[in-house]
């Protein structure tokens, strides 16, 4: 390419720029184009920008949640080729919690000031709807304060197959039972290739947002994540994009846009691909020019390191995510960054913000304005009792609030 064409291409892709910083919507070629060719830091620049006229008034603050994943079986029938975390029914390294097991762990994560829980596990093939509604109103009955954030699509279309209902009347018991809003995990990848490429097993992505969609029209509002490396190529990633986009133009129920990165330890891909930090950062601030109809862009340290979560927080992120008491899925598959509560407050401080703990809604229940009143609790830590970790399991230093 001469000079000449080169400077008109670099002003080409800055009009494009300024456009979606001012707030014009960005069709999925012009996405891709940006993605692939705008510089980084001006495509960072102008994902900023459209965060802060978002948030006028609040730009200067970023938030965090005190959650646990509670990982209820890791036996699943649906062996996807990118995850470290599930047995084979039959298999010998096939566990299920007990509901007084997961009790304790809800009575844990009230104790440390976590305010949701993620129910996450495989696709058991005796787990129907009757399994959730009993867990889920049991949690209610014993902890009515915490949010159930939990489960997606997949989980759905799993637990209305073994119960024989439909996905409305699954979704609809659920809800009655507790649950409060989807965590819309089972994304993954939604067009065709890559998904098929890496989720064999899985409803197609087509089928992921139709239930999300139906879930969203009864009522439970979700949000939307993205797993990126996983040999998928840019235009995959766009039309990922795209795809969920399309669905919150009709019911505006994704709260937020979670990419993360693909680990590659113990698991059928063998870490063959990987998104680099750049194409992360890259993604984020791409979602926050294109997502001009999901509110949130969630920066993530658990998977790209705690740096890379303080750069997306000039990406275009307004959240860092959560200090996760347990996690076990992606660290089964090498994710191996742990935090906790003071040190994502001073990352979020650090990188020129002010930090707020939210909750599910993205309301915020304590703005850290002055370091000298931050919480001090140094058991809020992350993977506090993960079994991913040697030795996890629930927590003996702490005090455990009765649970039943
Ligand atoms: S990602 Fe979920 S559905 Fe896929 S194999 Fe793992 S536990 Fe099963």
């Amino acid at each position: 390419m001469t000079a000449v064409a080169e400077s008109v291409r670099s002003s080409e892709l800055q009009a494009l720029l300024d456009r979606a910083a001012a707030g014009g919507r960005l069709s999925a070629e012009e996405a891709l184009e940006l993605y692939v060719h705008a510089p980084l830091h001006a495509l960072g620049a102008a994902a900023d920008t459209v965060r802060r006229r978002r948030y006028a008034g609040t730009e200067h603050i970023a938030t965090y949640i005190i959650e646990r994943n509670i990982n209820y079986t890791n036996v699943c029938v649906t062996a996807c080729k990118f995850c470290a975390f599930y047995a084979p029914p039959k298999s010998e390294k096939g566990w299920s919690r007990e509901l007084d097991d997961i009790l304790r762990r809800c009575a844990e994560t009230v104790e440390l000031g976590g305010t949701q829980i993620m129910f996450q596990g495989g696709h058991h093939p005796d787990y129907g709807v009757e399994y959730y509604e009993r867990a889920f109103s049991a949690i209610k009955a014993e902890f009515p304060q915490l949010v159930i954030h939990s489960l997606g699509a997949s989980e759905v279309e799993h637990m209305s197959k073994v119960s024989g209902v439909t996905i409305e009347e699954a979704i609809t018991r659920i809800k009655q039972a507790g649950l409060d809003s989807f965590a819309g995990a089972g994304a993954e990848l939604l067009p065709a290739r890559a998904r098929q490429a890496i989720a064999p097993l899985k409803e197609s992505g087509e089928r992921w947002l139709e239930i999300m969609e139906t879930a969203h029209g009864l009522g439970l509002e979700s949000t939307s994540t993205m797993l990126m490396g996983t040999g998928e190529t840019n235009a995959e990633r766009i039309e990922h994009l795209r795809m969920i986009r399309d669905v919150q133009d009709r019911t505006g129920g994704f709260r937020a846009f979670i990419p993360y990165t693909y680990q590659p330890e113990n698991n059928h891909l063998k870490g063959r691909t990987q998104a680099t930090i750049l194409e992360y950062l890259r993604m984020i601030a791409i979602g926050r020019l294109f997502f001009d109809n999901v509110a949130h862009l969630q920066g993530s340290w658990l998977t790209v390191g705690k740096e890379a979560g303080q750069l997306s927080l000039h990406y275009g992120a307004d959240d860092l995510g959560s200090v996760m008491l347990e996690e076990n899925v992606v660290s089964s598959a090498g994710a191996k960054h742990r935090s906790n509560r003071m040190e994502l407050i001073h990352l979020i401080r650090a990188a020129g913000r002010v930090p707020a703990q939210r909750d599910t809604t993205y309301h915020h229940l304590a703005v850290h304005e002055d370091p000298a009143n931050d919480p001090v609790d140094d058991r809020v830590v992350s993977h506090l009792s993960s079994t991913a970790l040697d030795g996890g399991t629930a927590h003996p230093g702490l005090k455990i609030v009765e649970a039943r």
